[in-house]
């Protein structure tokens, strides 16, 4: 019964019978935190509807559902669409809390079918109507600029929009980040199993997926995306017997050194290939124990261009594998800083990793770059 009003709750507004205020309420009541209840309520409501509008879309992409932004990277109505609707939610609740949104307008001001698209959708799977001004002004409210003081929340909507676009995973994502440490984070994985299957390559009808959850202090925990029911993840120190380390990347080369990394697999001992996966949903699989160690070196020791991390991009995932037991740094072993602005400024690249497998990555990192540095990979 509860899981059918649940399931009920993810359908677009059209086709439900019961007053959406009524399905608000119960959709997080069983959150194991003390702390942040509140916030985190409202959070991983947010997160839901954006993993069912991003479904849909996903379910239904054709190519004008996608344009290129002037960075060249790729942009669709459910980043837009998302990002709106999570910003809706948060500027309601908290009307005076800064939001840091991966999105802008520029685009959609420019492109009435795109921007008529976007604004039907934040109405299907919001719970208010919604004005054409008010779905844009939410995109645009995504434009702090973040620091070490005070409190604000960080968006992507869409994290992974290319595995999005080429059907696979991408994840919907929300922290809150208090003078400059993110407390809360809630990662939403559409197409992540709920129980272990072939990870990374599941992609999961409607309504299947998963929610990972996390507040720092309190652990993190993963719940289906159908069912208020939260299990605690937890991230073993080493792999356990009988289970080999695998290695988890971006499935763009663009995004981290493949070759790097794999010579840091081998310096480990990895035997098993990598695990390709687009997203965030890379930490929520990390974080219940799938892999091992997550890597993102920087392709800038492989001859690309020099890039930084986004905020948005790993707040979230980076306490999911603290709260579960792990160590997430960057590839130096410093601690990520999330006081910076917008972007992770102060760090260079990812590592995260069980609590012994960790320390030994960092150090196989030190020799990959040397060996990249003297040309020898
Ligand atoms: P992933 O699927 O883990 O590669 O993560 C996707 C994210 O990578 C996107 O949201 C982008 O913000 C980010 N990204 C884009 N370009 C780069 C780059 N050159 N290096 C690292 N990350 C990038
Ligand atoms: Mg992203």
């Amino acid at each position: 019964m509860i899981i059918r009003s649940l399931l009920r709750s993810h359908l677009p507004r059209q086709t439900r019978s019961s007053p959406s205020h009524l399905l608000f309420r119960p959709m997080s009541s069983s959150l194991p935190f003390t702390r942040l209840r509140a916030e985190t309520e409202l959070a991983v409501h947010a997160v839901l509807r954006a993993c069912a509008l991003t479904k849909s879309v996903q379910n239904t992409l054709v190519v004008d559902d996608t344009i290129t932004k002037p960075d060249k990277s790729p942009v669709t109505v459910a980043d837009l669409s998302a990002q709106s609707l999570i910003s809706l939610y948060l500027r309601k609740a908290y009307p005076t809390d800064p939001i840091i949104g991966e999105e802008d307008t520029t685009e959609l001001r420019a492109n009435t079918p795109l921007r008529e698209r976007v604004v039907r959708l934040v109405n299907q799977y919001g719970e208010e109507a919604y004005t054409e001004e008010q779905v844009l002004e939410a995109i645009d409210a995504g434009s702090a600029e973040g620091g070490s003081q005070g409190r604000f929340w960080t968006i992507d909507p869409v994290d992974g929009t290319s595995g999005f676009i080429r059907k696979q995973q991408y994840a919907v994502c929300l922290a809150l980040i208090v003078d400059g440490k993110v407390e809360m984070g809630v990662i939403g994985c559409p197409n992540i199993s709920p129980t272990h299957a072939k990870l990374g390559e599941e992609i999961m009808p409607n309504g299947a997926g998963v929610v990972m959850v996390t507040v720092r202090g309190q652990g993190s925990y993963s719940r289906p995306i159908t069912e208020d029911v939260y299990a605690k993840l937890e991230l073993p120190a080493s792999p356990p017997a009988g289970n080999p380390l695998t290695f988890l990347e971006s499935v763009e080369a663009g995004h981290s050194a493949h070759s790097v990394q794999a010579r840091i697999g081998a310096l480990l001992g990895v035997t098993r290939p990598s695990l390709r996966m687009d997203s965030q949903a890379k930490y929520a699989c990390l974080g219940r124990g799938e892999g091992g160690v997550y890597l993102r070196i920087p392709t800038k020791y492989v001859g690309g261009k020099e890039y930084q991390e986004k905020i948005w991009d790993h707040a979230s995932g980076s306490l999911l594998i603290e709260e579960s037991g792990g160590i997430c740094t960057d590839m130096h072993g410093e601690p990520l800083d999330f006081s910076k602005g917008r972007t992770l400024n102060a760090n260079e690249g990812i590592v995260a990793a069980g609590r012994d497998v960790h320390p030994k990555a960092v150090e196989a990192v030190k020799t990959a770059i040397a060996e990249a540095q003297s040309g020898k990979l």
